[in-house]
């Protein structure tokens, strides 16, 4: 007998991220819908303290909305230099509008003088899980490593081009994207998502 899948909506509009999940969930009775299939979901304030705030107020809000199974990320970097900033503000760091260039440029400018000791800090990333009724499951994971001197290569996106992982002399950006993407705070948060899910899903299903 055929087990019917569970449909569940990602809550994104970045191609990548759903391509992404959707490898995730291969194999899991799990049907990935996305903000693509329910226009006409209101957007949903980042406004959290944490990513683990903001990944389930994004899941809860796009759950209730959707009478369906919600998931949700947010990531950033924590610089331990700067007390874990940009952390939710790495979008946004130097302004509304700035670039990923100038938010890179901007963690360079404020660690200007510290040493390659002083330079530490990770990627973070919180994936979230909400029920129409409020329930969430979510797991986390890290990438730790160094803030590079200069910017260094061109793949990737974001704070690619400053981050030295642990273990590599290479920044994030000048790695293969199939590199970045096994050890990375996402793979990390997959793995962990995966496993926690699919406990999640069967108690639903009760
Ligand atoms: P989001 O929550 O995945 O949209 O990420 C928020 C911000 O964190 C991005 O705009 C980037 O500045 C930063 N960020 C998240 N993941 C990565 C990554 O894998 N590499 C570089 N920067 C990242």
């Amino acid at each position: 007998m055929a087990t019917e899948k569970t449909e569940m909506i990602l809550g994104t509009r970045n191609h990548g991220k759903i391509a992404e999940f959707r490898s995730l969930f291969k194999g899991m009775q799990i049907k990935l819908l996305s903000f693509y299939d329910f226009p006409d979901v209101p957007p949903v304030v980042e406004d959290g303290k944490t990513f683990q705030e903001n990944a389930a107020k994004k899941a809860k809000a796009i759950a209730k909305a959707t009478g369906r199974i919600a998931v949700s990320d947010d990531s950033g970097l924590e610089v331990d230099f700067l007390k874990g900033v940009p952390g939710v503000y790495s979008a946004r760091f130097a302004g509304e509008r700035a670039t990923d260039r100038d938010n890179a440029r901007k963690v360079l400018k404020r660690l200007d003088g510290a040493a390659w000791e002083e330079r530490s800090a990770r990627f973070v990333c919180v994936i979230c899980a909400a029920t129409p009724k409020g329930k969430t499951v979510s797991a986390e994971g890290t990438c730790t490593g160094t803030i590079s001197f200069e910017m260094r290569g061109c793949h990737g996106f974001g704070y690619d081009p400053i981050f030295i992982p642990d273990g590599y002399t290479l920044t994030m950006a000048e790695m293969e994207p199939e590199l970045k993407n096994r050890i990375s705070h996402r793979a990390d948060a997959m793995n962990k998502f995966r496993k926690a899910l699919e406990g999640f899903v069967q108690e639903q299903k009760k």
